[in-house]
């Protein structure tokens, strides 16, 4: 639940007006930290005790957690609305795929792979699986720890470890602590033989409940204890039941501010259905209704780019159009000759022309015009794609130094802007393209005929 303005300014010193804070007055200051345009440590005379109730107020209602580390680092939690409509949803869930410790080598490295190689270009993103979760489900320490050295060895993907032994559960983080892995999982059976080691190499963890009131202990132990990177499973064991625990939890942290339940939550489809794609559909579920880690038993390309693709299609902020960044674009590997056209930053035009281009087989250049996420014609309208503005980014892309040539193909739906960049660029011949990107694949072969001419 947001905290006020008005409910934080009670707690500040209320000073005359000193202003040390670079603000007017206290309730100035109080009005910008509860939108987050200021930090507590501006004003210095707040109480060591007033600050970390300030702190606990202004702390996000789900907490952040990160897993991993470097560039394979996952940071899941710190939303701020149940409704994607609201604002937007922040941090995408984890996908990881389960390596259990029963399964073959061959099987395991068929997985390992997968995880690698299973990577799409996506209207200008990277979209892959994230973490590897390695289960001791053979019981046997040995077997486990060696596997986990293995995957250690490996990959520098996020790893969840999970381990119903306690003593092999943290000897397996202690191959791999400096990766910062997830634990799973803390119970209210052994949270008390736990804490100590928990407190010698701190990592996120995964609690576990039989439900979600379980949870609430398990959270504030470990809060006492100064423990706070938890992530949530309140042993959902059907669909339904997930939707619900879900749904509650997500409630009870934003729309009732209950710090307990404030913490990202992991599912597992893997463990909840038998059959692929139920498990696929599981999943899917996971990623509408708030789960922060899903942890899959395997997946191919028919099943993981839909659910990446569905992923994406969540995470995006409604708010902003999805847009590239504002440059030219490699298409193949061009030379001086090939072909340079133009075309807006709207991500789904510019996914539309490239793939149009690429089609042609032909290497060329895409310059792409920041229209704040427009389409060409729109943003056209909009003053963001006239000729002086596109002129403008071919002077600063560089393109004139990759290219002998000086003709630059237009969309021709903006023909009308031909006669102004031409006279903002002198030297360049302006070409009026096709209307459609579905006419790039009969317009571009004779184009590029005449440049190499
Ligand atoms: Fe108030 Fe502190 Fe700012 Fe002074 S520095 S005006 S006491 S908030």
């Amino acid at each position: 639940m947001p905290v006020s303005g008005s409910e934080i300014v009670k707690l500040l010193p209320g000073r005359k007006p000193c202003k040390d804070c670079g603000f007017p007055t206290c309730f100035a200051f109080a009005m910008k930290l509860a939108t987050g345009g200021t930090t507590l440590d501006k004003c210095p005379y707040l109480s060591d005790e007033v600050k970390a109730k300030l702190e606990d107020m202004l702390a996000p209602a789900i907490k952040l957690v990160t897993i991993g580390t470097g560039e394979n680092k996952l940071e899941v939690g710190n939303e701020e609305v149940i409704y994607r409509h609201e604002k937007t949803y922040i941090h995408p869930p984890g996908i990881a795929i389960l390596i259990s410790d029963t399964e073959k080598e061959e099987k395991i490295n068929e997985k390992l792979k997968k995880v690698s190689d299973l990577k799409y270009s996506w209207v200008g993103l990277t979209l892959k699986a994230e973490m590897i979760a390695l289960y001791n489900e053979s019981g046997d320490r040995e077997k486990f720890l060696s596997l986990v050295k293995e995957i250690y060895g490996k990959t520098d993907k996020a790893l969840i470890i999970i381990s119903n032994d306690l003593d092999t559960l943290f000897s397996a983080r202690d191959i791999c602590y400096d990766r910062k892995p997830l634990l799973y999982p803390i119970t209210k059976e052994n949270i008390e033989a736990a804490l100590p080691r928990i407190k010698e190499k701190p990592t996120p963890l995964g609690l576990k409940g039989e439900s979600i009131e379980d949870l609430v202990p398990l959270t504030r132990k470990l809060k006492e204890n100064g423990v706070d990177d938890a992530i949530l499973d309140p042993g959902s064991k059907d669909v339904l039941e997930a939707i619900r625990d879900q749904t509650f939890i997500r409630r009870a942290a934003i729309k009732q501010g209950f710090r307990p339940l404030g913490y990202p939550t992991i599912a597992f489809p893997c463990f909840m259905a038998r059959d692929g794609l139920k498990e696929i559909l599981l999943a899917s579920l996971f990623v509408i209704k708030f789960a922060s880690i899903i942890v899959l038993s395997d997946f191919d390309e028919n099943t993981l780019l839909p659910l990446l693709v569905l992923r994406l299609n969540i995470y995006t902020d409604p708010r902003f159009p999805m847009a590239v960044e504002e440059k030219y674009y490699e298409i193949g590997e061009p030379d001086e000759y090939s072909p340079v056209l133009v075309t807006s930053n709207w991500a789904l035009t510019y996914f539309i022309v490239s793939s149009a281009i690429e089609a042609t087989k032909i290497p060329s250049f895409l310059c792409v015009k920041d229209t704040e996420g427009l389409g060409v014609l729109t943003g056209w309208a909009a003053g963001k794609f006239t000729g002086d503005a596109v002129a403008s980014m071919i002077k600063k892309c560089g393109i004139a130094d990759r290219v002998k040539h000086r003709k630059l193909v237009i969309p021709g739906r903006v023909a009308r802007i031909k006669g102004e960049l031409e006279d903002a660029l002198p030297g360049w011949e302006v070409v009026v393209g096709p209307r459609e990107a579905a006419g790039i694949g009969a317009f571009l072969p004779d184009f590029t005929k005449t440049l190499r001419k």
